[in-house]
C-alpha cells in the first residue's frame, strides 16, 4: 500500500501527524487506566487498543499472549501497549496518533506482531527515540519487506 509522503519525505511523521478521535480517545482511555491502577500493576500490563477507533476496553493482561488470544482472529485490529516502557500512557494525544498510525502501516505492510502461537506473544516493536528515527527504521524495514 502505497501512503503520500509529507514535507518531510516521511509517510509517518510526527510534526505533522494530527491527533484524530481515535488517537483522542486511546489517549484518554489509557490516562484513565493510569490514574485508576497501581503502578506495580501496570507495570506488568498490556492492554490492546483498536485501532480504528482508539478504543481500550481496559482489561489489563499480565502478557501480549494473553491479550493477543483474547483478540481472537481479530488480532491484527488491535495494537498491544505495555505500560513498562510508558506507565502513565501516551504523553500526549499526538504521541498515541503515532503509535497507532505505526501499527496501522506496520500490519498494512504485513507484519505480523501478534501472535497467538509464540510463547511470548509475538515480536514486538521497539520505537526508539528520538522519534524521527521511528519512521526511518520503518522506512528500511518496510523497503526490506518489499524486496
Ligand atoms: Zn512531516
Amino acid at each position: 500500500m502505497r501512503r503520500p509522503k509529507c514535507k518531510h519525505g516521511n509517510v509517518l511523521c510526527s510534526q505533522c501527524i494530527v491527533a484524530d478521535d481515535a488517537a483522542k480517545r486511546a489517549w484518554e482511555q489509557l490516562k484513565n487506566i493510569a490514574v485508576h491502577t497501581d503502578w506495580e500493576t501496570r507495570m506488568h500490563s498490556i492492554v490492546t487498543i483498536r485501532l480504528s477507533d482508539g478504543h481500550c476496553d481496559g482489561t489489563l493482561y499480565e502478557s501480549k499472549r494473553e491479550a493477543v488470544k483474547h483478540a481472537g482472529n481479530n488480532e491484527h485490529y488491535f495494537a498491544y501497549f505495555s505500560f513498562r516502557s510508558s506507565p502513565n500512557g501516551f504523553a500526549s494525544p499526538r504521541d498515541a496518533a503515532v503509535f497507532l498510525e505505526y501499527h496501522r502501516q506496520a500490519y498494512d505492510n504485513g507484519w505480523r506482531l501478534p501472535d497467538p502461537d509464540a510463547k511470548d506473544g509475538g515480536p514486538d516493536m521497539i520505537m526508539p527515540t528520538p522519534q524521527e528515527d521511528v519512521f526511518a527504521q520503518l522506512a528500511r524495514l518496510m523497503r526490506a519487506a518489499v524486496n
